[in-house]
């Protein structure tokens, strides 16, 4: 099978030699191993959600060398950097690298946004203004958290759903499962009864031989 680079708008894709001249490509990392890298690395190539979400991720899913700082991952750049074109930060602020390029634009729904009120009572240590910007840089931050959370809570939706497949497709599998079983038993059953008649046969051959010689009507 091919490998497809699924970055972005990225061509790579090795049934054409003539893309991917130099080029290598890494897998995806595993929901299952790594989550949180693996979502960072949805969210970095910015494809719509329904193209690219963890249930889609397989051990076919790769992302080529074209779009890693380093030209590949390394312990400082793991990530590809965000098909947005937003400099990826080194390793060690995540969290603000993972959601700058978030394409969420839903309602954020669950904690309330920090209320301006709420944050009147921080002391304003002389001047103002370092606290009016620590209000702003709360504000985004906050803003920033909700998106996450959004997009956590639609991730965890698909999670269900996948979950959820996959029990049916498991009693699906169980009820099978039992029908072979009986009719396993059945096929051992009529396999009994005709070895009976192969056993009934060949003992009345077998006397009809014993007479034939006996009355001599046949020579053996
Ligand atoms: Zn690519």
């Amino acid at each position: 099978m091919g490998k497809v680079c699924c970055f972005g708008t990225c061509n790579s894709d090795s049934r054409y030699p003539e893309r991917v001249s130099g080029v290598s490509f890494y897998p995806f990392p595993k929901p299952k191993t790594r989550m949180d890298a693996c979502m960072r690395w949805i969210k970095a190539c910015g494809r719509p959600h329904s193209q690219l979400n963890v249930t889609k991720i397989t051990k076919d899913t790769y992302v080529c060398s074209k779009h890693f700082k380093d030209g590949r991952p390394t312990t400082r750049f793991p990530d590809p950097q965000p098909a947005d074109g937003t400099d990826a930060a080194p390793v060690r602020t995540p969290m603000k690298r993972h959601v700058q390029q978030n394409e969420c634009n839903k309602k954020p729904r669950l904690t309330p946004p920090i209320q301006e009120s709420q944050l009147q009572g921080t002391p304003t240590e002389g001047s103002s203004s370092p606290s009016l910007r620590s209000i702003q840089r709360l504000k985004k931050e906050n803003k920033d958290l909700k998106r996450e959370n959004d997009d956590l809570k639609r991730e965890k939706e698909d999670l269900n759903s996948t979950c959820e497949d996959l029990r049916r497709k498991n009693e699906d599998l169980k009820r099978e499962c039992a029908d072979l079983s009986r009719e396993n038993e059945e096929l051992k059953k009529h396999a009994l009864v005709v070895f009976r008649h192969v056993l009934t046969v060949q003992r009345f051959f077998t006397t009809w031989m014993l007479v034939c010689k006996m009355f001599g009507w046949i020579q053996l």
